[in-house]
């Protein structure tokens, strides 16, 4: 999922729209925008894309100065209407919205608590849990939303509105990113990836930390640690790898950067004779140019993707997928015949696209498909809010590398190393930050409560 919100401009929801527009990479099942007029909060929400989402008069209704919103990737809870977000609670004391990006791992035992004490859910979102915790601590806002905060456990980047104030959390793992930027005017925005930032002219002031609330309030930041238990600083690989966008900066670290460095690791890992290296559109090209420089081989364009159709793992089942594999990308045989590939992808998850890819360039003429992926291969699920959630589902907790080469149908298959990637990851000095890399290797940061993973 992305989130964006902003405080101090008058044209919030049109700004948050343009925000939430460049975060659509994050999410494509839904969208919405809460506004506040600092009287009372109105919120327009539905599933598609944030286009189909919202037309020009809809975000004109949508008048106030405050804003947050929110691209869905449906993960905990699934899809429908009543889990799309921003979600909303009425209360006696006044409104409360609030937008999430991650997964909370103790919801249901949480959803369980709260349900002997009364609260009754309207969604099967883990986000809805978040608002009644709130709704049962006293003393301050902010410290009716720490106490809240400090019995969740899992990975969360927060927005969270009252009608005159906005609240931005990072999980105290830092799994997820959360950065914040200044308008021209003064005015505070907050977004998932930075490319947000830029897209709305907003200057990047910095990241917030892990385990940190900031605060908006009259035009003011304030900002605070929410818990006093240990902080880690475990920033999600996947997100430079595969989710985020190649212009935004996380922690500091540009993404396409990180990408063209984990190409060239992966050339110096484990490189074969080829014709050409080729990416995977669009999240894959960085890798492959980085591959083709290191390597002195030519990049093509031995793929072309249609723009218009969404990302193919977002379709929720796999007879939707494959399908959406083969409406959106087609191998250009005057370009791949009768050469030797390098085919360069972020990752494999389930199979379904290497084993296509591969088909269609071996169909165009290709003498050689060379898989190359960089990522270390994926067996264990995320329960940190990355659609990999059943083990069973992920082809590399089935099958070693050389069953998997021979499934896709490749001529050789290699992933980068796990210290290939934190190399290309942290490719600076100064970046001491750790990752979280249990997709790849079990080592989850959190407890993982009713959520069974076997063990190889
Ligand atoms: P597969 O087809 O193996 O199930 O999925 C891998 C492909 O899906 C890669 O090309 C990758 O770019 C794309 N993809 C789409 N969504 C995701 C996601 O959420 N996580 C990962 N790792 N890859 C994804
Ligand atoms: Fe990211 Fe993998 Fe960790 Fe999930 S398990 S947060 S996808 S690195
Ligand atoms: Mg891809």
């Amino acid at each position: 999922c992305g989130v964006f919100g902003i405080a101090n401009h008058k044209d919030a929801a049109q700004i948050c729209y343009y925000g939430l527009h460049s975060l659509q990479h994050r999410g494509q099942e839904a969208a919405g925008i809460l506004v506040s007029n600092q009287h009372k909060l109105t919120v327009h929400k539905g599933e598609g894309l944030v286009t189909e989402v919202f037309n020009a008069s809809q975000i004109q209704a949508l008048s106030g100065d405050m804003a947050i919103g929110h691209v869905r990737y449906s993960t905990a809870g699934g899809g429908g209407i009543a889990n799309v977000q921003p979600f909303l609670f009425r209360t006696m004391q006044g409104d409360l919205g609030i937008c999430h990006n991650g997964n909370i791992v103790n919801a249901n035992l949480l959803k369980y608590e709260l349900e002997i004490q009364g609260s009754i859910f309207s969604s099967s979102s883990d986000t809805e849990v978040i608002g009644h915790l709130i709704k049962r601590q006293n003393g301050r806002m902010i410290e009716r939303i720490c106490q809240a905060l400090q019995r969740l456990d899992g990975a969360f980047a927060l927005l969270i509105m009252l009608e005159d104030r906005l609240y931005a959390v990072r999980d105290k793992y830092g799994l997820r990113p959360l950065s914040i930027g200044q308008l021209p005017n003064g005015g505070y925005v907050f977004a998932s990836e930075t490319c947000a930032l830029d897209i709305v002219g907003a200057k990047f002031l910095r990241d917030i930390e892990p385990g940190e609330i900031v605060r908006v309030k009259d035009g003011k930041l304030l900002s605070m640690l929410y818990t006093d238990e240990p902080i880690q600083d475990k920033i999600c690989a996947m997100e430079y790898i595969y989710f985020s966008r190649p212009d935004s900066d996380l922690d500091g670290i540009n993404v396409h950067t990180t990408r063209k460095l984990a190409g060239k690791q992966l050339y110096q890992e484990s490189h074969v004779d080829a014709d050409i290296v080729i990416g995977v559109p669009d999240s894959s090209i960085s890798a492959a140019i980085g591959y083709s420089e290191a390597a002195g081989i030519p990049y093509e364009m031995g793929l072309i993707k249609n723009k218009y159709v969404g990302r193919t793992f977002i379709q929720p089942t796999q007879e939707l997928r494959s399908q959406g594999v083969r409406m959106k990308l087609s191998a250009v045989s005057s370009i791949v015949n009768n050469k030797r590939v390098i085919m360069i992808d972020d990752s494999i998850v389930r199979g379904t696209t290497s084993k296509r890819i591969v088909k269609l360039l071996k169909d165009a003429g290709a003498k050689e498909v060379h898989v190359r992926i960089a990522s270390p291969a994926i067996k264990y699920p995320c329960f940190y809010g990355v659609d990999t959630s059943t083990q069973s589902e992920l082809i590399s907790h089935k099958m070693d590398v050389h069953e998997l080469c021979q499934y896709i149908g490749a001529d050789s298959l290699y992933f980068i190393s796990e210290e290939g990637i934190k190399k290309s990851i942290h490719f600076k000095k100064e970046h001491t930050c750790d990752l979280c890399m249990a997709c790849f290797n079990g080592h989850y940061v959190t407890s993982l409560y009713e959520n069974e993973v076997e063990r190889d």
